[in-house]
């Protein structure tokens, strides 16, 4: 079981995950927003695992990775990527992204990622 913050812009999208997350016995410690909750929230709650959107508001999640990544080296954040981001997901490479997951999501996906990053 890993506690995990979840970071989406999208209600849907954290619910689906949240709930996949749940069912698999993980417990979800926090949700934020955008990217620059989604820091703060990561320093203030030190989860085994993050999920970060990409696309959001005020911090997109190629910066928020970046942020989270200087301050803990060891962070592993799990990038949720849409169709037509493959040269961000190149850029999340650079940063240091754990790992990918598509939407929509898969809970076959989730099981298999979170297994492999944990
Ligand atoms: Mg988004």
């Amino acid at each position: 079981m890993a506690k995990i913050l979840i970071v989406d812009d999208s209600k849907t999208s954290r619910k689906i995950l949240k709930g996949i997350l749940l069912d698999e016995g993980h417990e979800v410690i926090g949700e934020a927003v955008n990217g620059k909750e989604g820091v703060e929230k990561f320093q203030e709650l030190r989860p085994d695992i993050t999920t970060m959107d990409i696309t959001m508001p005020v911090m997109d999640g190629l910066e928020a990775l970046k942020q989270i990544k200087e301050f803990d080296n060891n962070a592993k954040v799990i990038m949720i990527t849409a169709a037509g981001q493959k040269s961000k997901m190149v850029d999340a490479i650079k940063y240091g992204a754990a790992e990918f997951l598509a939407k929509p999501f898969d809970a076959e996906q989730i099981v298999a990622i979170l297994k492999k990053v944990l």
